[in-house]
């Protein structure tokens, strides 16, 4: 199959499935992104008898096209497995008008374990296959939750090192203390004086930055990404989606074939970018509802077909969607361009300039299928409260968003499609604001006291990833100012 992956912002760069994975990013900003996206071999009522790892496999093959079926099972059986602490791997759960898809039972109770899993076998095998022989060394740029998850997929993984960087000020208790008391050998964390926005900006110069790709190549070191504009984040994100339908499908809350509305909290795009691509595989989905926060920069695009970076970053009580450019809209944007770089590079490069583009009336109709809008703090706390209510499940903030958005949209539409909601994190990621969003007048002081109240009143037992940090050691103590970035990974990597 001569299945390519193509730069969004150069048509003659090409690369197969394991290149992009092993290069994370394609030459000058751009993003590697399918020539096509083959359709679904399987049906669903197939699909609906497999396991995870079935409908993984079955989803992935697709998309990864040198790849062999024993590379991919070896990557997804390894995944995949106890290190998730449910059998279901995605437990899909009705509460309040829609389903709860729980993407959060892995290793670092969030989403993005459900990609960071698999990354390190993608890319091991990626770098075996074409026998590369540098070390690879992923930099990372995090909102909160992409770190800790990185950081436990590439711990101690021969050939790989990994440094991570955070807002100091931009994250929450227990997602810090879960990235700085890191014991891989491999692994170097640091905050770093700015937003995410800063951190971000901060990678993606060092991996536009040929000079220092080629002092890095001179000592045997190599720069890959685990952020979301690497595909192999994306791919095994489709996954989900599609085992989340099946189960509705197997349940008979659907008839195999018949549409379902999905809601994402949104930060970078790449959760909701990864619905979409499911789509296009043949996944039946009528509605894409973008969920922000009140960094409601997507919410304005969707309504104006504006995108405008040019405002005041609010930091929230979903500190992993305070973003204000999300990277893999940019993949949308390409498509929406008829599949153009040249069109995409043109507003790529007004937004660095100017911090804004528009696209044309043409490119907004084409977006019909997608619904944008925003919760702010109060209505977030509102919501958590609201769900607790009804019948004692408790939902994360950012979750909270997605939830407290989708009223909104079927307040405004009346429309009763099934809904799957991505449901981003585990509530004790964040049991500050949740506590005080089911009790306000909470005055503890300490987290972990808070985390035990959360038990007792959920009847959900202390995840491991929390009961691990409680008397875990401070091991990574680097605070640096965002300009210091470069100087710091050549630290780590003794350069
Ligand atoms: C990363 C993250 C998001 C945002 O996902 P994107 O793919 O960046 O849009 C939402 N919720 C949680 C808990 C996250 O960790």
């Amino acid at each position: 199959m001569s299945f390519l992956y193509r730069s969004t912002r150069d048509e003659n760069e090409t690369a197969t499935a394991s290149q992009a994975i092993l290069k994370g990013l394609a030459a000058n900003g751009g993003l590697f992104v399918p020539d096509e996206i083959p359709m679904l071999d399987k049906s669903f009522s197939e699909l609906g008898d497999m396991d995870y790892c079935g409908v993984a496999f079955s989803v992935m093959r697709l998309m990864l096209g040198d790849f062999t079926d024993e590379e991919l099972w070896h990557c997804i059986r390894s995944a995949y497995d106890e290190k998730f602490d449910t059998e279901k791997i995605v437990p899909v759960k009705y509460h309040h008008n829609a389903y709860f898809m729980e993407l959060f039972h892995g290793k670092t109770i969030a989403f993005k374990d459900m990609a960071l899993s698999i990354l390190p076998y993608l890319m091991t095998t990626a770098a075996k296959k074409n026998e590369m022989k540098e070390e690879i060394v992923i930099l990372t740029a995090t909102s909160g939750d992409t770190g800790k998850a990185a950081l436990a997929g590439f711990s101690d993984v021969p050939g790989t090192r990994i440094a991570v960087f955070y807002p100091k000020d931009g994250v929450s208790p227990i997602q810090e203390k879960q990235m700085v008391t890191e014991k891989g050998k491999n692994t170097f964390v640091a905050g770093i004086r700015g937003n995410f926005d800063d951190a971000q900006t901060g990678v993606k110069k060092m991996f536009s930055d040929p000079a220092l790709q080629q002092e890095l190549l001179e000592k045997g070191f190599r720069f890959s990404s685990a952020n979301s504009i690497n595909i192999g984040r994306l791919v095994p994100q489709m996954v989900y989606y599609v085992y989340g339908y099946t189960r509705l499908v197997k349940a008979g809350t659907v008839k195999a074939g018949e549409p379902v509305n999905v809601v994402v909290p949104t930060g970078n795009f790449g959760n909701i970018l990864a619905a979409y691509y499911a789509s296009l595989m043949g996944l039946p989905v009528a509605k894409f509802i973008c969920a922000s926060n009140d960094n409601k920069v997507l919410y304005d695009f969707f309504t104006t077909g504006a995108y405008d970076r040019n405002r005041e970053f609010i930091l929230t009580t979903s500190p992993s969607m305070d973003i204000l450019i999300s990277s893999n809209l940019e993949r949308l944007i390409y498509r929406l361009a008829g599949n153009d770089a040249e069109k995409n590079r043109e507003l790529m490069q007004s937004l660095s300039e100017k911090g804004r583009y528009e696209i044309t009336e043409e490119m907004k109709s084409s977006l019909y299928n997608f619904y944008g809008n925003f919760a702010d703090m109060h209505e977030v706390a509102e919501m958590i409260r609201k769900v607790y209510d009804e019948d004692g499940y408790i939902i994360d903030p950012h979750t909270a968003v997605a939830a407290a958005v989708y009223d909104k949209y079927r307040a405004e539409t009346g429309d009763e499609t099934p809904a799957l909601i991505a449901s981003t994190a585990s509530p004790y990621k964040f049991t500050r604001s949740v506590m005080e969003a089911i009790d306000p007048s909470l005055s503890e002081t300490d987290d972990f006291r808070l985390v035990d109240r959360l038990s007792a009143i959920s009847g959900v037992p202390v995840p491991g990833a929390v009961e691990e940090i409680r008397s875990a050691e401070v091991l990574h103590k680097t605070v640096c100012e965002k300009d210091e970035m470069e100087k710091v990974v050549k630290d780590f990597l003794n350069i």
